[in-house]
């Protein structure tokens, strides 16, 4: 058997990237995976070295990786982590925070941590219990809860950008269930970026956007990052999980599907192709919401406040 050697070196690989006709031993993949970060961030026009960035931390592998990584770019990056109040026989809520604040305290990070029970008086399960969206999984609550407190936080803290962790696997996986479905207006905002707004929406990054799973997940290990390695109790059954598999059996039989998938999705829509006609281009418009002055397109209260409410009433 033939021992596949890194292509800088000549020492043996630590990973081989079929998709990228590259293999590395640890010590070029990490310099290659910092390098790539860097360059995805200039391709992309994310942030500069100046801005304030706010990171979306889980205590899982994507996210720690990503704090790390800007943080040895030198980036100003402070982390978030929303304990959900998820309780499992792994106690998950309580060892992802556990790993985020160790990770945290190695590298005297600052970490803000948002109870959602605290701040909002129930966790993640009883809200979506209580809320129309809810019943059965507490996905949709958790998105809405998460999206709202890190837009809030970023707002409140006077960061410049938003990040989160969602690799090439994730956006593929979101991507191949609106196409399904086409979820026209849901394409058109899925994006490495997304700008910020007059209206109190933060810009939001995705630096790991193009990193296949397994190169995030080799990035962790050769760092020897400890992460939680439990996925969430709800995430069992999920559509995303279904597609994530499908797509990764079309990988294997045709290395670099996913990667053409999302850039060949990227530049068409460059080319317009998602753009709405003009009947449908009629502008949203935002306005404060009475309780927490995030923007909605609500009259009353935004989603979440009333799912809080909703939760509060019925308590
Ligand atoms: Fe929230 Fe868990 Fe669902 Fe993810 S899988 S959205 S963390 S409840
Ligand atoms: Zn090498
Ligand atoms: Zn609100």
């Amino acid at each position: 058997m033939t021992t596949i050697v890194c292509q800088k070196c000549q020492q043996k690989a630590a990973i081989r990237m079929r998709q990228h006709r590259l293999a590395l031993c640890s010590e070029h993949f990490l310099e290659w995976f910092v390098d790539q970060t860097q360059r995805f961030i200039e391709k992309y026009h994310m942030f500069a070295p100046t801005d304030r960035v706010l990171v979306a931390v889980s205590g899982g592998k994507d996210s720690l990786a990503l704090w790390d990584v800007l943080w040895r770019l030198g980036y100003q990056a402070d982390g978030l982590y929303i304990h959900l109040g998820i309780d499992s026989e792994t106690h998950y809520s309580q060892e992802s925070e556990r790993m985020c604040r160790q990770f945290a305290g190695e590298r005297n990070l600052h970490l803000q941590v948002v109870s959602v029970e605290q701040s909002y008086g129930a966790t993640i399960p009883h809200l979506a219990w209580k809320s129309r969206r809810g019943r059965g999984r507490p996905c949709a609550v958790c998105g809405l809860s998460k999206r709202h407190i890190l837009n809030q936080a970023a707002r409140e803290g006077g960061y410049d950008v938003l990040v989160t962790a969602h690799n090439l696997d994730d956006e593929v996986a979101v991507l191949f269930g609106n196409t399904m479905s086409w979820q026209v207006d849901q394409l058109n905002r899925q994006s490495p970026v997304l700008e910020g707004s007059e209206d109190g929406f933060v810009r939001k990054a995705k630096p790991f956007c193009r990193f296949y799973e397994r190169e995030t997940a080799a990035y962790t290990l050769l760092r020897g990052i400890e992460y939680i390695e439990e996925e969430c109790p709800f995430s069992v059954g999920s559509k995303q999980l279904a597609y994530k598999d499908l797509l990764n059996r079309l990988e294997e039989e045709h290395p670099g599907m996913k990667l053409s998938f999302y850039v060949n999705f990227l530049n068409a829509k460059r080319q317009g192709v998602f753009t709405p006609g003009a009947g449908e281009a009629a502008a949203i418009e935002l306005k404060p919401c009475p309780v927490c002055g995030s923007p909605t397109t609500n009259d009353g209260p935004c989603a979440f406040c009333k799912t809080v409410q909703a939760e509060k009433r019925e308590a």
